[in-house]
């Protein structure tokens, strides 16, 4: 666990990172054990590391294999256009950082992007 420049805007405390999923992992199972918190891990548009987000906030999201983010990671792919505005909502109330939602045009399935247009 590392100081990033993430942010939890609930709480203003910085987010913990982990730089590797077995990380991010171990960590879940560790709160799961210890204070009965489900977490579940997830890769970060901002730092392209991994965070812990509440079960009951996650949305379900796989791997695109076409669009990269801009450090060169695969972009995060949501299924339905729901969950990715479930997901940017929970990202905007963690972290205040707005994004907007697009469809992919390779797959089937919706994106996250920096909202600077509007
Ligand atoms: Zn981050
Ligand atoms: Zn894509």
């Amino acid at each position: 666990m590392t100081y990033n420049n993430c942010t939890s805007k609930r709480t203003g405390d910085p987010l913990k990172t982990y730089f590797t999923q077995s990380e991010a992992v171990h960590a879940a199972d560790y709160a799961l054990n210890t204070y009965q918190n489900s977490m579940v891990p997830y890769t970060c548009e901002d730092c392209g590391h991994w965070h812990l987000c509440p079960e009951s906030r996650h949305t379900p999201s796989q791997t695109c294999n076409s669009c990269k983010d801009r450090n060169g990671r695969p972009k995060q792919l949501y299924l339905s256009y729901k969950a990715a505005i479930k997901r940017a909502n929970c990202i905007y109330d963690e972290r205040g950082a707005r994004l907007s939602v697009y469809e992919c045009c390779h797959n089937y399935g919706w994106h996250l992007t920096k909202a600077d247009a509007w």
